[in-house]
């Protein structure tokens, strides 16, 4: 499998709609579309409906649900989810448990402080990679490169 390529001006669009929920005490969340050249090409955010601090919790409605597959081409894929947390990121026992995309090599990116960690590009940011039906932390260099590219 090919690293999947995020351009630079998605991950931008995606920061801009975190911070922008930031600014009331909630996390956002959207999804990655890429194409099978596995060049990411859209940043799809749901309807959603979050709960801000301190309990600081996102859900995408049934709405969200119908946007999301709405918004699918046929050749198109959901590479990755990505979503805000308010402090440090990492995959909560909620984030292991929903089910936004199941299929083996997605990827699962976790924006620290509520999307200003991505000033810092995708280092600071939490990778996971679904591997035989778990979230796996991607911590090494290498291996992320892999996976991931913001170009
Ligand atoms: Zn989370």
């Amino acid at each position: 499998m090919s690293a999947l390529v995020i351009p630079v001006s998605l991950l931008d669009e995606a920061r801009v709609f975190f911070e922008d929920c930031g600014t009331t005490g909630c996390e956002g969340t959207a999804m990655i579309m890429a194409g099978p050249d596995g060049v990411a090409h859209r940043l799809v955010i749901p309807d959603q409906r979050a709960t801000p601090l301190p309990y600081c919790s996102v859900e995408v409605t049934r709405q969200g649900k119908f946007d999301l597959l709405a918004a699918l081409g046929p050749k198109d894929v959901y590479a990755s989810r990505i979503h805000s947390h308010p402090g440090l990121a990492f995959h909560s026992p909620t984030d292991d448990a929903n089910p936004a995309i199941t299929h083996e090599g997605a990827l699962s990116i976790v924006v620290p402080f509520f999307g200003l960690g991505l000033r810092r590009g995708l280092d600071s940011c939490a990778v996971l990679v679904r591997r035989r039906g778990e979230w796996v932390s991607v911590n090494v260099e290498g291996e992320r490169e892999s996976l991931i590219a913001a170009r």
